[in-house]
């Protein structure tokens, strides 16, 4: 037993789920699962997903950066189980288990394989009077982030519902793109002008160095799908730092959730540049929340992903250049499995192989909520 764990905990969790509704199929699937977690209790909890982030794309990124990666930092290392009730997960039922501790069935949105809705992680915090914030590359009703703070049947379409979903919700900051489902709509409300309402600070744009702190943010830098890097700059390390330095400014409690959405994108587009200027990115705002978590002493970071894309290999390159030399098996998802780094208090209880469905219960159990 490693002696990092003060007392460790097996609790068992027994499931049960059948087919999704859709399939028809009503076969009935019964697991056990253990959760072995440390005693630490965290005061804030930092979790950063990379979209479609497997080994490879971690590996690209280390050779072509040519100095070590943020994520070179961490000591408690892990493997993720991806499937959904499919063998190959989408997005949403990816970011639906890691949200919920339920495998669901493609395409549904924190909703269980009956269609009811799941109680996720970050509306246990708000129950708790954490403090919470969502930040994406992608826009901020895409499968992932909204898996957080939204239900829906289905991720199709409902970008306008999400929107209005979100403003439901007392989550302190919002950033990503998606503005066009935010402001004027079809079913006549101004949603921008309703956040304002709210209390929140809307804007267009993140800018380095801006020192105005508001209670509660939403920026949303385009109207829909925001641009690869080169258009949209460091907007992600930059929304990491203002997201941290918005919730963690009156000494509450805070979960974060963060995005690097595009990793995936380069994944489907089978483009290994892209894949690693967004790897670069997401490892760029890691070093962000790592270096809060460093400085405050009681943050748990985790970086994991939903599932690989691409199945992404190296096949030739060069250290000394940075260079490589890559292939794709598919351009959809694979089943391969996923990494997962923690730092801080309770990191240890990521160390080994688990179910995407345990970052649920191991974050649950250690922000006591
Ligand atoms: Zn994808």
């Amino acid at each position: 037993m490693n002696k990092l764990y003060l007392f460790a905990f097996c609790l068992i969790f027994q499931f049960s789920c059948s087919a999704p509704p859709l399939s028809g199929e009503g076969q009935r699937i019964t697991y056990e699962k253990v959760v072995l977690v440390s005693e630490a209790k965290p005061k804030n909890v930092i979790l950063l997903i990379g979209d479609g982030m497997g080994l490879t794309h971690v590996t690209a990124g280390s050779i072509v950066k040519k100095t070590p990666l943020a994520l070179e930092n961490f000591r408690h290392i892990g493997l993720v189980k991806t499937y959904s009730t499919k063998l190959i997960t989408d997005s949403a039922a990816g970011a639906t288990a890691m949200a919920t501790g339920k495998k669901t069935y493609n395409g549904a949105i924190s909703m269980d394989i009956h269609q009811e809705k799941l109680k996720t992680i970050l509306e246990y915090a708000e129950d708790n009077n954490w403090l919470t914030g969502v930040v994406t590359t992608s826009t901020v009703t895409h499968a992932t982030p909204a898996c957080f703070y939204g239900h829906q049947p289905t991720r199709s379409n409902v970008n306008r519902a999400l929107a209005a979903e979100f403003l439901t919700k007392d989550i302190e900051v919002l950033m990503g793109g998606g503005w066009n489902y935010f402001k004027d709509g079809p079913d006549g409300r101004d949603l921008i002008e309703e956040a304002v309402a709210k209390g929140y600070f809307v804007t267009d744009t993140i800018v380095e160095g801006d020192q105005y702190l508001p209670e509660r943010m939403i920026c949303l830098i385009s109207p829909m799908l925001p641009p690869r890097l080169a258009e949209r700059g460091d907007f992600l390390p930059l929304a990491t730092k203002k997201s941290i330095d918005i919730l963690s400014h009156n000494n509450s409690s805070f979960f974060l959730v963060g995005e690097s959405a595009q990793i995936d994108w380069g994944g489907h587009e089978n483009k290994s540049d892209y894949i690693v200027e967004e790897m670069l990115d997401f490892d760029r705002s890691i070093q962000i929340a790592l270096d809060f978590a460093k400085k405050d002493g009681n943050t748990l970071v985790v970086v994991t992903a939903d599932h690989e894309t691409g199945g992404y290999s190296i096949n030739q390159g060069d250290l000394k250049d940075g260079s490589i030399e890559t292939g794709f098996t598919t351009d959809y998802h694979t089943a391969s499995m996923v990494p997962v780094f923690a730092y801080g208090p309770g990191a240890e209880s990521f160390a080994g192989i688990m179910d995407n469905t345990e970052i649920f219960y191991k974050l649950k159990y250690l922000m006591n909520l």
